[in-house]
């Protein structure tokens, strides 16, 4: 196993040339300013400024719009055997440079090195399996009637926009812009402004495998301007997001006008259940699991705890104890689980929700403090004797906090687990089958997971009901999103036409 010295040492091999030259916009494989100047990016571990990054404009987003549009016909019209070899080149580019992914996702987001070495394998995977879906990707369907031999088939959408948040950014980005590529699109991607770095890395590391000019390219800077103006830009002809409820809803309303389709990946406030017949061991470890690991800031984190009431009292004993012992430390010390949180304003969000739970009457029984002021380190916490009315249950915190609420019947748990705004993934703890057969036919979630943790399994549909989003991703689903249907219709025989205007 690596050690922090080593890790920090070659960190600073890769990020250097950052801080000297910073991050430009890449449009049509050139590197270009943003017309608004720049802005400072820093690392959430010590606060200190990693780079200059082009602050970007309508006036940008104009130019890339332009170049992917370009791009379009021929990145369309690119054999499909080609496009697969290309992508499949783009993902052992991603392996040969995951440890530079890791290393500076780690430093740009403060996320865990632990995780994260296995994220930029995950986005290899990401292109690898979309490069295999590439051949059959424009396939339909033959649909014949008594008069007609129709046949469906898919053609791509346009140019897109891709819009990803901070978390994981290597990884989700990733998954939007793999199967856009592979459906035949041509992408403009805005990445998370608290997050460039990874963002600069998988542009540079598809056009180094070949992918011609103006089929990917990346705009740095704020949502409110560089990203308003994607989603309004005529020649965009769709926008994948990924990121807040409320931004989502911003989304579709600034794609009004030019009939954006849109598809959202939104917040979560996802409830893991765990009844008193449960593997509770096993049930231990993924709860922990699932919301402290990624620092907690991880859509599909199970933030609301509901355990039946006849284990409560010793299910959070040992809770407390496992979380009281989690590593809080430096991001690229191999052995650390948790790492800073992405910037001083969340930091004070997810902070300002101990004193919420104190207020609400809850009791905080583990954690509940930031560490030290170097960077934005915080305790991996826990919130017992809460309700599920509280704010501290309804809200998505997005760190690694936990609220532990009770429940008594299956019944409770049902209404505990669906009374939320939202519905990206559940998990269910039991070992009575006709029970969970039951209880996931009625839990309001996009994603359920029985007996385990989160597994993403590629072709499987990713996407939350309620606030949590619209749409879904992976497998087809995500061609679905990034192609158009075209049905035609050819005529069998000489069927009758009705006649107008004969005698
Ligand atoms: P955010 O909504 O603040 O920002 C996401 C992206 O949207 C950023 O690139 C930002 O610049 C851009 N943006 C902001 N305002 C915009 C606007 N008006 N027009 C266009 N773009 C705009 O989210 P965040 O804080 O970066 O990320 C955390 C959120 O993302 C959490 O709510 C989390 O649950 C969610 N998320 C969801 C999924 C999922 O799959 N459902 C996955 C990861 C994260």
């Amino acid at each position: 196993m690596k050690s922090l010295n080593q890790n920090v040492k070659n960190l600073n091999g890769f990020i250097n040339r950052f801080n000297a030259g910073g991050i430009k916009n890449r449009i049509a494989g050139k590197d270009l300013g943003g017309s608004g100047g720049v802005f400072t990016t820093l690392s959430p571990v010590d606060k200190s400024k990693i780079c200059d990054v082009a602050l970007s404009t309508a006036v940008d987003i104009d130019k890339a719009a332009n170049a992917a549009h370009a791009a379009f016909e021929g990145w369309r019209d690119l054999k499909a055997t080609e496009r697969r070899k290309l992508m499949i080149r783009i993902a052992e580019a991603i392996e040969d440079r995951a440890e530079e992914i890791a290393l500076c996702e780690c430093w740009d987001t403060g996320q865990a090195y632990k995780f994260m070495s296995k994220a930029a394998l995950r986005g290899a995977e990401n292109f690898r399996y979309f490069a295999e879906q590439v051949i059959q990707a424009r396939d339909g369907k033959h649909l014949k009637s008594p008069t007609l031999m129709n046949i469906t088939s898919r053609v791509p959408i346009g140019p897109v926009g891709v819009i990803t948040p901070w978390n994981t950014p290597f990884m989700l980005s990733t998954w939007k812009i793999a199967p856009a590529l592979a459906a035949g699109c041509t992408v403009v991607h805005k990445p998370a402004e608290l997050s460039p770095v990874t963002a600069r890395l998988l542009v540079e590391i598809a056009e180094d495998s070949g992918l011609p000019p103006g089929v990917l390219n990346s705009v740095n800077g704020f949502g409110e301007e560089a990203g308003k103006a994607l989603c309004e830009h005529p020649k965009i002809k769709a926008i994948a997001f990924v990121g807040e409820s409320r931004t989502g809803s911003l989304i579709v309303k600034q794609g009004a006008d030019t009939l954006k389709r849109n598809h959202l990946e939104l917040g979560g406030k996802n409830p893991v259940i765990v009844f008193e017949d449960a593997d509770l061991e096993r049930a231990l470890d993924a709860v922990i699991f699932m919301i402290y690991s990624i620092n907690g800031e991880r859509c599909t984190s199970s933030s609301r705890l509901l355990v039946q009431n006849s284990i409560k009292d010793e299910f959070e004993a040992r809770l407390i104890e496992r979380v009281r012992s989690i590593r809080v430390g430096h991001p690229l010390d191999p052995t650390s689980e948790v790492g800073p949180l992405i910037s001083e304003d969340h930091l004070r969000k997810v902070t300002g929700y101990f004193d919420i739970a104190q207020s609400e009457g809850a009791t905080i029984s583990a954690g509940g403090a930031t560490l030290g002021d170097e960077g934005y380190f915080v305790q991996p916490t826990l919130f017992t004797d809460a309700n599920n009315r509280m704010r501290i249950a309804q809200e998505e915190i997005f760190g690694p906090v936990l609220t532990s609420i009770p429940f008594d019947t299956e019944e409770e748990a049902l209404q505990f687990a669906n009374n939320t705004d939202y519905g990206l993934t559940g998990y269910l703890w039991t070992s009575d089958l006709t029970r969970a057969l039951r209880f996931t036919d009625r839990l309001e979630a996009g994603m359920i997971w029985v007996n385990s943790e989160n597994i993403r399994h590629l072709p499987t549909p990713f996407g939350g009901v309620k606030a949590s989003g619209i749409g879904r991703d992976g497998g087809d689903w995500s061609f679905e999103f990034y192609m158009e249907q075209k049905h035609v219709g050819f005529a069998t025989g000489r069927h009758k036409i009705t006649k107008l205007g004969s005698m």
